[in-house]
């Protein structure tokens, strides 16, 4: 019999009456499929198991990890119980269980391998496997977490371990959209799109997936499918570059609020100072994306932009004042406040202007540009955070979304 591959999000887990409708989605596909189901937890328990974190500074630990992992435990729990009522043969598991072994990146951790055959081992026995999304276990036997939003990552990732025949991620949302819908009342529904465009718009913050698992999809050749849980509508399928007739120049705009500028002043400018700069970010883990480098009118200092993570702002603060004994800057500066914004399309590859109609679009808004990326396939721009919603709506409108 064929496996099919079904993940249910935050909000569709939200309180038992949600998991009865669940109960109503796995139902119809029993009877011709095993299924395994990926749940998050319940809407707003990891935030609030990260806020007890943050209270006591406790991060990327053993602790952390078993902390944050806690919420997918109970909502398992309920819904192979709701299953099991209707008598359909059903087992929850734990990461560990399978297992999923992953890295010692605690908070941050990548799968390494799946063991397909205990998977084969318990679909002797029950039709539904209830697999708790975000966890694994390392090999020192700890429990690990994938970073926030990591239960898509574990359903690409079984899916591609076991060749599901399908990948289905249901949502709040009725698939992917050309712009946050939840900012944008006009955004429109986008029916099919390649890995590359849906991996851009994850990464510069569209969260309605994990970057990570776009990227096991896209190497596996594995099709998905966002689509809501509430509303049985086809959703959004995300395939290879191949399968799509007609390329959008522009398909769509996303944001993120969750970025930091650091901007390091008065280093000298010298061949190998960026490298030392960025060597120390390696080491300790931190994820640079924009970077700017301005060399002052002297000729002999320079200036160096680049943004990180907002979670590594006290990490990264940290480790760039031990250093000025051999950075030797002027000037430190960090700042929460600035948003990037990007533009993401296909038809950029063969298309010029797309850059010229975003910068005078936000000229005509009076928004300043901090930093500005780009790829083949996108184009970002870091800009003042108070500026997000008006950034988003008029490019969405100028590039007729
Ligand atoms: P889940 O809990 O189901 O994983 P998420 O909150 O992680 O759901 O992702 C869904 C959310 O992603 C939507 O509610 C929406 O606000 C947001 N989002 C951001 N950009 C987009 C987009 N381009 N298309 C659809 N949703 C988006
Ligand atoms: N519950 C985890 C989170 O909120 C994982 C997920 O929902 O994908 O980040
Ligand atoms: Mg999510």
């Amino acid at each position: 019999m064929k496996t099919i591959v079904m993940k249910f999000g935050g909000t569709s887990v939200a309180g038992i009456q949600k998991l009865k409708n669940i109960v109503n989605i796995v139902s119809a596909e029993v009877k011709n499929h095993k299924v395994i189901v990926v749940l998050s937890a319940m809407a707003g328990e990891t935030n609030k198991l990260q806020s007890y974190l943050d209270e006591l500074g406790e991060q990327n630990s053993i602790e952390s990890d078993l902390v944050l992992t806690s919420g997918e435990q109970v909502t398992i729990g309920l819904l192979s119980s709701l299953l099991k009522a209707q008598d359909i043969k059903s087992i929850p598991l734990l990461g560990w269980q399978i297992p999923i072994i992953t890295d010692n990146n605690h908070e941050k951790a990548k799968i390494l391998k799946i063991d397909k055959k205990r998977i084969e081992f318990y679909f002797e026995n029950y039709d539904v496997i209830v697999l708790a999304g975000f966890q694994g276990i390392n090999i020192e036997g700890n429990i690990t977490s994938l970073g926030r939003g990591g239960s898509d990552t574990t359903a690409v990732a079984i899916a591609s371990a076991i060749k599901a025949e399908r990948c289905d991620i249901y949502t709040d949302v009725e698939g992917v959209y050309s712009t946050d819908p939840n900012i944008e009342k006009k955004a429109k529904k986008i029916s099919k799109m390649s890995y590359e465009e849906m991996l851009e718009m994850a990464s510069t913050g569209a969260k309605v997936l994990h970057t990570r698992s776009v990227e096991l999809a896209m190497k596996n050749n594995l099709t998905l499918q966002v689509l809501s849980s509430l509303t049985k509508k086809t959703g959004t399928f995300i395939v290879d570059e191949k399968e799509l007739i007609e390329k959008e120049i522009v398909s769509g705009v996303s944001y993120s609020d969750k970025e930091a500028k650091v901007t390091i002043s008065g280093i000298l400018d010298k061949p190998g100072i960026s490298a030392q700069i960025f060597s120390l970010m390696t080491e300790n883990n931190i994820n640079v994306d924009m970077i700017v480098q301005n060399i002052s009118q002297d000729g002999i200092s320079a200036n160096i932009t680049f943004t990180i993570n907002q979670k590594d702002y006290h990490l990264t603060k940290s480790v760039l004042e031990k250093s000025n004994n051999i950075l030797n800057y002027k000037s430190l500066i960090l700042d929460k406040n600035v948003a990037k914004i990007s533009v993401i399309g296909m038809g950029m590859m063969s298309q010029s202007g797309v850059a010229e109609k975003m910068f005078k679009t936000l000229a005509k808004n009076a928004i300043n540009i901090l930093a500005i990326s780009t790829s083949e396939i996108k184009i970002s721009v870091l800009i003042d955070v108070k500026h997000t919603n008006i950034a988003v709506k008029s490019l969405h409108e100028v590039y007729n979304l």
